[in-house]
């Protein structure tokens, strides 16, 4: 534990010394999201950032000698958080396997993980993951988009809708989940490349985290063939749902530290550049960073939990819960410590507020976290998340 420790905070001072360079990218990737590329060529180790397996990655980063993959939740959530500080919109608008690398690493055969993690090698290579749709959002039971076979060719053919995709119309890879038959374990994940006949990914207009271009996608007839069904060779208990469960329950905590990061970054900005503050203006800055030094505590207990027992998302909830209503809470109150006019004069505070907004949505509502939390807690789940001695 202690060595862990060490190296976490080794791992961490490192991710805050990559996100200094993301200062110069942020506002104008919030102006204009397909400036994503314009990342690339800074000085961001992206490559060495975005969790890529050590057979596709010659050259990861190191810390005191030792490689990191990046492929743990522990890790992840730590340099997460640092560079969220600076710009969260950022991480997430860089290419790599993001929620799609989870659903590959748990049920995709040797062929698919090749065909996936070669071209994500090859070349900077967004990824997607198309699970909520226009008319039932996230709810699986409700899912309309639809594999069924091909009268004609013997196939099989993709349809439906999927919207709120992130980095959707960008990405050249990607799982798409579709009903394949009726109940629970109908939903099968499909391995779609983007330039296939039939599929449109169509950047949608928003708010917060624009960085990310949301996206829809549009599969209409789309040609599906066998290899590209993952978990073809696994029972249907372990298939497309119980992957999209635990890559939900694995990611949770590394949204809840996008969302620290960025209440940790309007806290500290304001600290630094509100230099006259009243008694009771101090009072509430303290007050914030004592919660963010529990908040801190609650994701990364979240993160050893969520790589101890991918199947258990009890701790996730809570880390996420809380972590997104402090980033809520910060960036507004920072913007009221700089009084009116906050948004005009300090955009970057502006910009960490409406990205604030949409962790609340990405992964699931509070209210919706609330539910897995109660269920949980009701079956003996709520530990604290560190691993055994
Ligand atoms: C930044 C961002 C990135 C995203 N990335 C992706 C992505 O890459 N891929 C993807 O597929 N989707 C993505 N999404 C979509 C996201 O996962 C869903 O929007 C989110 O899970 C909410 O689901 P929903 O739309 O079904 O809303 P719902 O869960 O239906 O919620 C709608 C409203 O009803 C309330 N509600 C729902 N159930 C209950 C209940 N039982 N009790 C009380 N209140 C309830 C909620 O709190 C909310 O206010 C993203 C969204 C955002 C904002």
């Amino acid at each position: 534990m202690t060595t862990d420790n060490g190296f976490l905070s080794d791992l961490r001072a490192l991710g805050r010394e990559h996100a200094a360079t993301l200062g110069a990218t942020a506002l104008e990737l919030d102006r204009d999201p397909s400036r994503a590329t314009a990342l690339l060529s800074g000085e961001l180790p992206w490559r060495q950032l975005i969790g890529m397996p050590a057979e596709y990655n010659p050259d990861p980063l190191r810390v005191r000698g030792r490689p990191v993959y990046m492929d743990r939740c522990v890790e992840q959530v730590v340099v997460m958080e640092e560079l969220a500080r600076v710009d969260a919109a950022a991480v997430l608008a860089l290419p790599g396997p993001s929620m799609s690398g989870f659903v590959i690493a748990d049920i995709a055969d040797q062929p698919q993980r090749d065909r996936y993690y070669q071209l994500l090698a090859d070349r900077p290579t967004w990824t997607f993951f198309g699970m909520t749709e226009p008319a039932h959002g996230s709810d699986p039971a409700g899912m309309r988009t639809a594999l069924s076979p091909d009268g004609a060719g013997g196939g099989l053919l993709l349809n439906g809708t999927k919207r709120f995709v992130g980095n959707g119309a960008r990405a050249g890879i990607g799982v798409v989940f579709a009903r394949r038959h009726a109940g629970p374990l109908g939903v099968v994940a499909v391995l779609l490349q983007s330039g296939t006949a039939g599929f449109t990914g169509v950047p949608l207009d928003t708010l917060g985290l624009r960085g990310l271009q949301l996206s829809e996608l549009r599969m209409r007839d789309v040609p599906v063939a066998e290899e590209d069904l993952l978990g073809r060779h696994r029972s249907a208990t372990r298939g497309g749902m119980w992957s999209a469960v635990r890559t939900f329950n694995r990611y949770r905590p590394v949204v809840a530290s996008f969302a620290l990061g960025v209440a940790q970054g309007a806290h500290d900005y304001a600290a630094e550049h509100r230099r006259r503050l009243s008694a009771g203006e101090r009072h509430q800055l303290s007050d914030l960073a004592d919660r963010l030094e529990g908040t801190r505590a609650m994701v990364l207990a979240a993160a050893h939990a969520a790589d101890r027992d991918p199947g258990d998302g009890t701790l996730a909830s809570a880390a996420k819960i809380r972590a997104t209503r402090l980033a809520e809470e910060s960036t507004l109150l920072a913007l009221r410590l700089f009084g009116p006019g906050a948004r005009w004069e300090h955009p970057l505070l502006d910009k960490w507020a409406r990205d604030a907004r949409a962790f609340e949505f990405m992964e699931g509502t509070s209210n919706v976290q609330r539910l897995t939390l109660t269920q949980g807690y009701l079956r003996g789940r709520l530990t604290d998340g560190r691993p055994a001695a």
